[in-house]
């Protein structure tokens, strides 16, 4: 036996389901990474995503080679290169992770067809989820659509199916890995034609020793996770949302190590806080699985009916809203962090995308494609999960009556602005009382603290008690769907 071990949104030498079964399949086994042209073409050319993955594979391909084998990297259209490879090193199956996005299932197909027709088998596995597809159903044998009782049931099932959680060893079989091949080094960042990011600078942690830093350092703070998440100024999340999105580490020892100290009582509340958040990413991957139109269509159909505001002025809203110059800090603050560094708070994502679709009018898709551009941890089923609830128009969303101020919010989860002063410097002289509306601060004032309205820093571009009636009135055409 010979075979290939394509390595996708799973970038770790541990703990791998595909390379296991290669492995313990017997014979020799080679790795691949493919950087992918029809993925990596349309993107900017300072993305900082390409920049993580490439070191990310660098690290990956370093310890393939510990362990006796290595990586061969290529750039290329992952969906010709794979059956080409895989003939090339005359292996006579290919190993690959799920994945559930609808191009992904579509490449997957495309591959496995090439594949099949020179008689080589393409063998997938469930990696990136510790339950998929229909392995959690409601009694009535259908897909969830509302998140509890989904949660509820995969609780249910992680405890009285313990060996989902268990890993996929490859140290036992790890002899059988092939040895390096006289290849060409992988392609330099440059050569790929992106730009050297600014992970350095920005302190983002590569491969899996950098998800492996940032899981021990959470550790030390999950007992506090339950209460410190909801407040940006402070670190009170993993930040692991990049590295579960490329695989740098593995969701089953993630779930296993908090489900183990939760059961031992060493969690405090935050271990099933936190849990319950692997539980929500398992379940838009789920509803996008399920439902692949909610990657172009709301959820609930009745949500398409809505009129968004177009044109011109609508243009110069939204351009606001990506440039951070609303005039509401909060708001503000979140987009230049989302600007400066590609991460944004959840808390924080949640009220800048309320903002945009319910303060300023504006179509969900017009922001999650904003988002999907900028955003590091950037994940289909999640973004698209996040906006889909924001906008009220996906399953188990906020009632589209629920509009959050954003002057309340600030008031609440940033209360002395310390947050808004780190992203905006400019209003750093403001007091705790003043920085969540600074239009609403004497102009004498504010002028002594060097905020000029206009100039420094923009008035409102909206009144949010107007917006507020504008947008139930928006959404009265779903009323009756809810
Ligand atoms: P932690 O609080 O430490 O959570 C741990 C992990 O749980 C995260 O890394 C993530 O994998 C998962 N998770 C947490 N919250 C959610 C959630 N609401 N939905 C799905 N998974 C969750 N997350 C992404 O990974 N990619 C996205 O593109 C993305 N877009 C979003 C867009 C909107 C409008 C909203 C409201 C949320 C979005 N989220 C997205 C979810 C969430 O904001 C991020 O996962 C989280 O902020 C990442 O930080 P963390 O790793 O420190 O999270």
């Amino acid at each position: 036996n010979t075979s290939l071990v394509w390595f996708r949104r799973d970038l770790r030498a541990f703990d791998h389901a595909a390379l296991h079964h290669a492995l313990r399949r017997g014979g020799k086994v080679h790795c691949a990474f493919i950087f992918d042209k029809e993925i990596l073409d349309p993107l900017p050319r300072a993305d900082r995503r390409v920049a993580f993955i490439h070191a990310c594979v660098a690290e990956l391909r370093a310890e393939l080679q510990q362990l006796g084998g290595d990586l061969i990297v290529r750039h290329a259209a992952a969906v010709e290169e794979i059956p080409r490879l895989a003939a090339e090193l005359g292996v006579d199956a290919v190993f690959a992770n799920h994945d559930y996005e609808p191009q992904a299932i579509a490449r997957d197909e495309s591959v496995a067809r090439a594949l099949a027709a020179d008689s080589r088998p393409f063998f997938t596995f469930k990696d990136q989820v510790v339950f998929e597809k229909n392995e959690v159903l409601s009694q009535a044998g259908t897909p969830f659509s509302v998140f509890t009782p989904y949660k509820n049931a995969w609780l249910r099932k992680m405890l009285a199916e313990p060996a989902c959680l268990a890993p996929f060893d490859i140290e036992p079989h790890a002899a059988l890995l092939a040895p390096p091949l006289p290849a060409p080094p992988p392609p330099s960042l440059e050569e790929l034609g992106f730009q050297r990011g600014d992970l350095d600078r920005l302190g983002i942690p590569t491969g899996m020793s950098g998800g492996a830093r940032l899981f021990e350092d959470f550790l030390s703070r999950l007992a506090d996770y339950g209460v410190a998440r909801d407040y940006p100024a402070v670190r009170g999340t993993s930040h692991l949302s990049l590295h579960l999105r490329f695989g740098t580490v593995s969701i089953r020892h993630l779930a296993r190590t908090v489900a183990e100290l939760s059961a031992r009582g060493l969690a405090g509340e935050g271990g099933a806080v936190w849990l319950s958040e692997l539980i929500w990413r398992e379940f838009y991957m789920m509803i996008l699985y399920h439902h692949p139109r909610v990657a172009v269509s709301s959820f609930k159909p009745a949500y398409d009916a809505i009129e968004w505001e177009s044109g011109a002025e609508a243009d110069e809203m939204f351009a606001a809203w990506c440039e951070g110059r609303t005039g509401y800090p909060l708001v503000d603050a979140a987009m230049a962090q989302l600007n400066q560094t590609g991460y944004m708070h959840n808390r924080l994502r949640m009220v800048t995308a309320c903002f945009l679709v319910k303060d300023l009018g504006i179509d969900w898709r017009r922001g999650e494609a904003y988002f999907a551009l900028r955003l590091n941890d950037f994940d289909l089923a999640a973004n698209n999960g996040g906006w889909q609830w924001a906008s009220s128009s996906g399953c188990d969303a906020q009632p589209y009556f629920r509009i959050f101020n954003p002057v309340t919010q600030s008031q609440k989860f940033d209360a002395r602005g310390e947050f808004i002063k780190r992203h905006l410097p400019q209003l750093k002289a403001l007091d705790h009382k003043e920085i969540h509306a600074p239009w609403t601060v004497p102009r004498a004032v504010l002028e002594r603290k060097g905020v000029r309205l206009g100039e420094n820093y923009p008035p409102p571009v909206v009144a949010h008690d107007e917006a507020r009636k504008r947008t139930l009135e928006r959404y009265a055409v779903v009323k009756a769907g809810g």
